[in-house]
């Protein structure tokens, strides 16, 4: 189980794909164990997906069956199931706000049944069986009420209802210029780059391009920008990480 986010600038050659930042930060963190892969990207306002439960080769085959669009933004996972078979469809990123917001997870949700039923009451529709799910739907609610429009906002809001463990990411089709992080009892570290900034699980997620890091703090939320780190608590007070740099050699 792993978590990879990026962002870089479109217009500058010599930022990275998205998908090929994220696709080599799942390959570094495959030593954590998985049973299924999958990546979002934000692009022309829209959010594309590719999931696949199996190894990481079966995500890359289906993406060379359906190439995605260039993005400079995404995120990646891999999947240790806990709560739904490891299935394609249970294979994160799991979906809200009619496609628009894409969320990736690690850990365990304690109290998505309660949360689950209460959001199905508003007449929500699942289509997977993950904890994970009710964590995006939720978000998803948010974004587009009291958050109004704010996806770190809405974030840091769902994040504090939910019990467990959890490392959350998400990317939303109508703020493209972010990505958005959540922790508690599950690891989170940013990767600063130069116009460009990076997410991981731990540092291997993202070795071959950054050695600076920030590793987050118990119940905290992150927004990346090309050019920004921005660190809150789940109260909504300002924070700021543990700064350090990397100093192991990355074998290849
Ligand atoms: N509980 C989630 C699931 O079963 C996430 C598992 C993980 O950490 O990969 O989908």
């Amino acid at each position: 189980c792993g978590i990879v986010g990026y962002i870089g600038l479109p217009e500058k050659t010599s930022q990275h794909s998205a998908l090929d930042v994220l696709l080599e930060g799942l390959r570094r963190l495959e030593y954590r164990g998985y049973d299924s892969a999958g990546v979002a990207t934000v692009a022309a306002g829209t959010v594309s997906t590719r999931k696949k439960s199996g190894k990481l080769a079966n995500l890359l085959a289906e993406i060379e069956a359906a190439p995605m669009a260039e993005a400079s933004v995404g995120i990646g996972h891999t999947r240790w199931a806990t709560h739904g078979a490891p299935t394609d469809q249970n294979a994160h990123p799991h979906l809200a706000d009619d496609g628009k917001l894409a969320v990736i997870h690690n850990g365990i949700i304690e109290n998505f049944a309660q949360l689950k039923a209460k959001l199905v009451a508003t007449g929500e529709e699942f289509s997977s069986q993950t904890d994970t799910e009710v964590a995006a739907k939720l978000i998803g609610q948010y974004f587009v009420g009291s958050a109004a429009g704010d996806l770190t906002e809405a974030m840091r809001l769902a994040a504090s209802e939910l019990e467990g463990a959890f490392t959350l990411l998400a990317v939303h089709a109508d703020q493209p210029d972010r990505v958005v992080a959540s922790r508690r009892n599950s690891p989170l570290v940013v990767g600063l780059g130069e116009g460009e900034n990076f997410l991981g699980s731990d540092v291997s997620g993202f070795i071959d391009f950054t050695r600076e890091a920030v590793e987050l703090e118990q119940d905290q939320v992150v927004t990346i920008t090309t050019d920004d780190v921005a660190i809150i608590n789940f109260d909504g007070t300002p924070a700021e990480g543990k700064r350090f740099s990397v100093n192991w050699d990355a074998a290849a």
